[in-house]
């Protein structure tokens, strides 16, 4: 059941109830331009992630900056953003099913829709399902370029699925997906530049044998918050598919050298209980707050740390007792993982000087099928 909104437009950040999800609006359209700013230098375009934010207001506030279009991981996640109107929708992922590929074609008549594949088998059932609906869509071949998790070899595996994909009816080839994610959390920066240099190197061997057989590649498509700038200054790649940016969490912050962008995105939580001199709690746990990707930081209280976190509950802890926030006191904390911490929540309070000024619904909360 959706939740009612916490706040009204006009209040006070104080007055929020919680836990809710803030939306910092002057460091988020902050990000926005930096971001903007940043890929301006090179011959790439922003198709940003929408699986970090799942809601088609902030994906046209992207694309007012720029953006040619939205990435997506679910079909659920694509029809949010069809049916919010965001023209140009990619779904960066494998889609097996003939019913969800039936829900996919239907969009592709009110935006243009994009999917990848890794396997044969798959642009058989893509076909099938464009030729039943009528329509016709590019599809992308998958590369693993890395990061071993979804994609056929760089090379002829992909050149093979790609002309396959080139000679059914109700599809084109829409170019190489070639993200590599257990990249973007690589502390070190140079082992950061060593492998997306060579996620460049496959995609660039793929495109040339591409070329070699008589296909056009017209998109290759990858990076994230971590290191899209390398894959930006590459040459190859010509889509940046960043999600993150928007918000920056505790995790990318971890990274040394690490990207360029403002803390946008806060769990606002209330202490509701200081019994012990070095503890207090709050009422946001594993509930409000995944902590996949480490413990959220307590936001502009030195001295305060969150140590740890149950269902409901967030310890705080303090090694100076003066230092303990009292009870009632509202905190905002960063989220160690944007991402999975929007999906818990129903809402965006967007605030500005301290005041409430947007509500804007997570559209997409929970589209996972
Ligand atoms: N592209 C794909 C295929 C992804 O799976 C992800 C995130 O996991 C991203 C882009 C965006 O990454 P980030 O949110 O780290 O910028
Ligand atoms: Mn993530």
């Amino acid at each position: 059941m959706m939740q009612p909104p916490p706040a009204e437009p006009g209040m006070r950040e104080e007055e929020v109830d919680t836990p809710a999800l803030l939306l910092d609006l002057d460091a988020f359209e902050g990000n926005l331009d930096a971001m903007a700013a940043l890929l301006a230098e090179h011959p790439v375009k922003l198709r940003a992630h929408a699986k970090t934010h799942k809601s088609p207001v902030i994906a046209r506030l992207q694309m007012e900056r720029g953006a040619i279009g939205q990435c997506v991981q679910k079909v659920a996640e694509a029809e949010v953003l069809a049916w919010g109107g965001i023209p140009d929708v990619m779904v960066t992922n494998q889609v097996w099913g003939a019913r969800k590929l039936a829900r996919l074609m239907a969009l592709a008549r009110i935006s243009r829709v994009s999917v990848c594949t890794d396997d044969a088998a798959q642009v058989a059932a893509i076909e099938a399902a464009a030729e039943a609906a009528g329509v016709r869509i590019p599809v992308l071949v998958e590369i693993d370029v890395g990061a071993a998790r979804c994609g056929v070899e760089p090379g002829p595996p992909a050149v093979e699925l790609a002309e396959r994909i080139a000679a059914s009816r109700h599809l084109t080839f829409g170019g190489l997906q070639a993200y590599h994610g257990s990249a973007q959390h690589i502390r070190a920066p140079e082992r950061r530049t060593e492998t997306i240099a060579q996620a460049a190197d496959a995609a660039r061997r793929t495109v040339e044998q591409l070329r070699q057989r008589g296909l056009d590649c017209p998109v290759v498509g990858g990076a994230g918050t971590g290191t899209f700038r390398h894959e930006a200054a590459s040459g190859v790649y010509t889509e940046i598919q960043a999600g993150s940016y928007a918000f920056m969490d505790a995790d990318y912050a971890r990274n040394e050298e690490a990207p360029p962008f403002r803390h946008a995105l806060f769990v606002l939580a209330t202490v509701m209980s200081a019994a012990q001199p070095h503890i207090a709690v709050v009422d946001a746990g594993h509930k409000a707050i995944p902590t996949d990707s480490g413990l959220p930081l307590v936001w502009d209280r030195p001295g305060v740390s969150y140590a740890g976190a149950s269902d409901e509950h967030g310890k705080l802890t303090v090694e100076d007792p003066s230092l303990r926030p009292r009870l009632g006191e509202k905190l905002r904390l960063v989220p160690g993982h944007c991402d999975p911490t929007v999906d818990r929540f129903d809402w965006y309070v967007g605030v500005r000087k301290g005041r409430v000024e947007s509500l804007w619904p997570v559209a997409a909360r929970g589209a996972m099928a």
